[in-house]
């Protein structure tokens, strides 16, 4: 079976893994989603990872030293702060995109919910 953009990566007792993929079709944009039942906790937890890229304006400009300044302030901040702010998207353009989304959700937590008590 075919599907836009959502696939199950992996189908274990206590988890499911799902790789949802970004519209654009860049796959450093591709969300992997776990949902997983914790014994311990009684618990269904949602986790989702990610590829952590830093974005800035400077780094997409043209002029190549704002590129290296902005990279360098940029690792000045975590240098000196720890972290360091981002913003990055995962696009679901597509109405079929998006039900497979929830579907995949639907599915896994409908599996993990047996375990619940
Ligand atoms: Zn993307």
């Amino acid at each position: 079976m075919i599907t836009t953009g959502v696939m199950k990566v992996a189908d274990y007792e206590d988890a499911v893994f799902y790789r949802v993929a970004c519209d654009c079709t860049d796959a450093d944009h591709d969300v992997t989603i776990e949902l997983e039942y914790d014994k311990d906790f009684n618990n269904i937890y949602l986790n989702f990872y990610r590829k952590a890229r830093v974005w800035s304006i400077y780094w997409e400009s043209s002029n190549v030293f704002k590129r290296i300044y902005g990279r360098f302030k940029s690792a000045l901040k975590i240098l000196v702060r720890g972290v360091i702010e981002y913003e990055d998207e995962l696009i679901l353009s597509d109405p079929e995109h998006v039900r497979n989304f929830i579907s995949a959700l639907e599915i896994g937590l409908e599996k993990l919910s047996s375990r619940y008590h």
